[in-house]
């Protein structure tokens, strides 16, 4: 590590230096999480055209990617100023509506933020000061980001869920994280054990009860969290899946054919392992 680093390091590596990084972080996630389905959805479109042997759209949009164009009021199309654009702050002084339509602008901005800053000061609180912390910055931050993608249109981006398994099985193998062992075979676990369900269920109900995404994302937790969890994050996920879905299902507000996407009780179940850690999670389940 470089020594300039050192005292930047030592100014984030705080509670609140974490905290303050997650909320920017989490503004980033927001552009993430509504643009990249887009931009994949656009990919797809021109590699289907392609190898029907179309001609390109002529209806082409201007190019979309995460930093380019800047962030717009999608009503009115104002652009949003840096000022504008602070995490929390600002949506708090415009009262969560554009400054230039009043077109209300959803809550759930500053609650991506506010998540994403309170995760990491969560992993301060779980890592201690070390370089190794902003690692698991950057996992928790996947998997908000993923959570909620599959949460809004079914997808869990392969974009997401494979730089995540090979981070994970990198850091592993860096000796940053778990003994390599226990992150491969998580990560083989993870993968096999919901490709297994998948066949199983789909061979006895000719139904698809999930997606190959959700094999990735498990993959990617175990690969972080070691083979050992991925029973408990299994159970964890589906009894809360399943309790959503009834929820929804009763009070009305999941329609015909719709279905409850998995990958955020998975993210959500592999964020409450990081924080609790292998040790106390195999003694809540009386396994240690
Ligand atoms: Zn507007």
């Amino acid at each position: 590590m470089p020594d300039q680093l050192l005292p930047i390091l030592d100014v984030v590596l705080t509670p609140w230096g974490l905290a303050l990084l997650g909320l920017c972080v989490g503004s980033f996630l927001n552009v993430v999480i509504h643009r990249m389905p887009l931009m994949l959805e656009r990919q797809w479109q021109s590699d289907a055209r392609a190898m029907l042997e179309l001609p390109e759209s002529t209806t082409e949009a201007a190019p979309l990617t995460l930093s380019k164009p800047a962030s717009r009021c999608p009503k009115c199309g104002h652009q949003i100023r840096w000022f504008e654009n602070i995490p929390l702050i600002s949506w708090l002084v415009l009262r969560g509506k554009c400054s230039a339509c009043g077109t209300a602008i959803g809550v759930r901005y500053p609650l991506v933020e506010l998540a994403t800053g309170a995760l990491f000061a969560a992993c301060y609180w779980r890592f201690g000061a070390e370089p190794t912390t902003l690692l698991w910055c950057g996992f928790v931050a996947v998997l908000v980001a993923a959570a909620m993608i599959d949460w809004d249109t079914t997808l869990l981006p392969d974009d997401l869920t494979l730089p995540l398994l090979w981070a994970g099985l990198v850091a592993a193998a860096l000796g940053w994280n778990l003994p390599l062992k226990e992150a491969l075979w998580g990560a083989v676990a993870g993968y096999l054990s919901l490709w297994s369900v998948y066949w199983l269920f789909k061979l006895t109900t000719g139904k698809e009860g999930m997606g190959y995404g959700d094999f990735k994302l498990l993959a990617a937790l175990g690969a972080w969290l070691g083979w050992p969890m991925i029973l408990p994050i299994v159970l964890a996920s589906s009894v809360l899946g399943a309790i959503i879905g009834i929820g929804m299902k009763v009070t009305g507000q999941l329609r015909e054919g719709v279905y409850v996407p998995y990958g955020p009780f998975l993210a959500g179940a592999g964020l409450v392992v990081t924080m609790a850690g292998q040790q106390r999670v195999l003694q809540w389940l009386g396994w240690a």
